[in-house]
């Protein structure tokens, strides 16, 4: 068999007829590549939050499982109509639900777990030759029951197939073309990071970045699946997210709460250097440290008061002036 490899496309990805019609020119690209391509898709848009106001309008309380039979249909929609699409354009495409994929979960409605996924549909279909679309966020408990994994959850749904299948590598399509060095609506000199270790990353997530859902991650880690992220309108190279073997780069600077500064970087805990840096950026500018945290990837500095953005500028260029030959500008 060929390489699999597992394609995951975001709410805003799939937004319209117009930016669906995008998406399959990315996916026949790589199928012509003679790659076996499964999808998984978001519900298109703001879909999922309109369904879950909507059931909040009949009902003060909304049984979760109900809920799950509800929202999921979001991704339903998106599945099919990109099937739709890619069959009129001659390429021979099929849409599956959780159940159908063989996507099996505990029984906890709107945050379930994944148990296990039997392959056997997706593989009979590949080996068919067709393009393999499956719905994000759902799976189906031992009631036969559907669950959702949670808001963001459809990353998790992609990693997780991308693992039974022991794919190539898994890539997150988004409209943003990358993981940065900081926020780079916020802090004025952030880059985008070409790699990233898997640990780096779920400590820029715990710091409450909202890049990737945290459980794909740690899936991605366990079964060595690299996850790319990359914008689905340009073709910019995206970040990639894997195992790196003793490399101590800094990362990333991230702000949680207003008045926590975290630093990010494989290692971090033998850079005296970078420590010291920090340390003085907080004295020559008089803040008021209440916690200086290290741990061996993360310094996180917790302040009395709010910490302006320019404290995260001054931090990273400091910390980042050499660094640049290990992100792509
Ligand atoms: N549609 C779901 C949500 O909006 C899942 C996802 O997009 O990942 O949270
Ligand atoms: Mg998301």
């Amino acid at each position: 068999m060929n390489d699999t490899i597992v394609l995951k496309f975001g709410g805003s990805s799939v937004a319209d007829n117009e930016k669906l019609k995008v998406v399959a020119d990315k996916i026949i690209n790589m199928y012509n590549k003679n790659n076996n391509i499964v999808v998984i898709l978001s519900a298109q848009g703001k879909m999922t939050d309109k369904l879950i106001s909507e059931a909040k309008e009949l009902a003060k309380d909304v049984e979760k499982r109900e809920m799950d039979a509800l929202v999921s249909c979001g991704e339903q929609m998106s599945a099919a109509k990109l099937s739709i699409l890619l069959n009129s354009l001659g390429y021979k495409a099929i849409s599956l639900t959780g159940w159908q994929a063989g996507i099996y979960t505990n029984n906890t409605n709107e945050n379930a777990i994944i148990q296990n996924i039997n392959t056997e549909r997706i593989l009979k279909e590949l080996e068919k030759k067709h393009i393999v679309i499956i719905t994000g966020f759902q799976g189906i408990n031992e009631n036969m029951d559907i669950t959702t994994f949670g808001r963001g959850g459809s990353d998790t749904s992609a990693v997780a197939v991308a693992a039974a299948l022991n794919a190539k590598n898994c890539y997150i399509f988004s409209d943003v073309d990358g993981v940065y060095t900081a926020d780079p609506n916020k802090i004025k000199n952030s880059k985008k990071l070409s790699a990233l270790s898997y640990e780096e990353m779920l400590e820029i997530s715990s710091e409450g970045a909202k890049v990737l859902h945290n459980r794909c991650i740690e899936i991605g880690e366990k079964f060595k699946i690299p996850i790319i992220t990359k914008s689905t309108f340009n073709n910019k190279p995206g970040t990639v997210i894997s195992d790196i073997i003793e490399e101590n780069t800094i990362k990333s600077i991230i702000k949680k709460d207003l008045s926590r500064v975290s630093i990010v970087g494989n290692g971090i805990i033998r850079n005296i250097d970078a420590m010291k840096s920090v340390l003085d950026i907080i004295d020559k500018n008089k803040l008021d440290m209440l916690e200086f945290d290290v741990s061996e990837s993360k310094i996180s500095v917790t302040f009395k008061n709010v910490v302006d953005d320019e404290i995260l500028e001054e931090i990273q260029s400091k910390l980042l002036e050499d660094e640049k030959q290990y992100l792509n500008v």
